[in-house]
């Protein structure tokens, strides 16, 4: 039998076309200029890439870092625009693009990269556009159904969710709080909102395991756990728990019967530091020291010897793997 790579199931890849991917972002107040700004130089960028030069610069310095990183690849996401009920394009309110086409070529050239595609079920040519996807080898579909304006309770996107079964692809959708992006629904980012695609037999990663981000966000991770009792196939990832935000949300992940379907994520280019898990009792002091950014500056190995540290079990790194192999 292969060995099992070791994979980071969340990594957001951000460009401002320059390099012709297609991509772009609009970072509106101050807020997020600051926080963009924080982003690229935590990925170990010089901020003056946010003006230009960013594609190109942000892929290479991603493969680099995975290459020098204990793992073997990460699941790149390509990020969709909001579609209205008519399935009319709702751009201007969208904050970045990143399309499939660039993240599939990406993930052609580099082995370290996991395509992941993004499609609203609800545009026009969201069948067409899935067939595309299904034929470039994508494996995963990302969704952030609070902020690109989908209720996955909608019925007309059955057909969508049984031909990503049938092409055993997987769902990594966003469930729970948000305060990077601007958000149309938080109701849509409850898991049981999930029940339709996971009836219609797609594998599900809930990312985040659906906890609260800011102080007044739902917290839906009791209903999520509760849910991986009636469905087996259903995931969840623990992306950006490193962080004073969401690091309430470890604790309830890790027990034995739980951490089982938890699935390694980091949430890069989101900013990674021990803490809030060591504020939570969740890390000791001097493991809290040794995994500085001073001391590991990469932050997806970062994040990954946090996420040791604190007691996801080994094969929380290697799941993903296999259920890239359940095809
Ligand atoms: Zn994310």
């Amino acid at each position: 039998m292969q060995k099992l790579r070791k994979i980071d199931c969340h990594v957001h890849l951000v460009g401002d076309g320059s390099a012709g991917s297609g991509c772009w972002f609009r970072l509106p107040g101050l807020w997020k200029k600051f926080l963009g700004r924080m982003m690229i130089k935590g990925v170990g960028l010089p901020t003056g890439l946010m003006k230009d030069g960013l594609d190109e610069a942000y892929a290479k310095n991603l493969v680099k870092q995975v290459k020098e990183s204990s793992l073997d690849a990460v699941v790149a996401l390509a990020q969709d625009i909001p579609y209205d009920e008519r399935g009319n394009s709702m751009a201007d309110e969208a904050q970045f693009y990143v399309p499939n086409e660039y993240v599939a070529k990406l993930a052609k050239e580099n082995p370290e990269i996991i395509g992941a595609c993004s499609i609203h079920p609800g545009r026009p040519d969201a069948m067409g556009e899935l067939e595309r996807c299904i034929e470039a080898g994508m494996p995963v579909l990302k969704l952030l159904p609070n902020c690109l304006n989908i209720d996955y309770s909608e019925k007309r996107f059955i057909p969508f969710w049984e031909r990503m079964a049938e092409a055993k692809m997987i769902l990594l959708s966003h469930t729970g709080g948000e305060m990077t992006v601007k958000v149309f629904d938080h109701a849509f980012s409850d898991p049981k909102k999930l029940e339709i695609p996971l009836e219609c037999g797609v594998r599900v990663i809930a990312a985040h395991s659906a906890g609260r981000s800011g102080i007044f966000d739902m917290d839906w991770t009791a209903d999520l756990l509760d849910m991986f009792k009636k469905y087996p196939q259903l995931y969840s990832d623990n992306s950006a728990l490193c962080s004073i935000n969401r690091a309430r949300t470890l604790k309830h992940i890790l027990p034995r019967g739980v951490n089982q379907r938890i699935i390694h994520g980091s949430d890069y280019p989101v900013p990674v530091s021990g803490l809030g898990p060591f504020l939570m009792g969740e890390l000791s002091w001097s493991d809290y020291r040794e995994t500085s950014g001073s001391k590991i500056p990469n932050i997806i190995e970062r994040d990954y010897q946090l996420k040791k540290h604190i007691g996801f079990s080994a094969d929380t790194f290697t799941r993903m793997d296999e259920l890239l192999n359940e095809v």
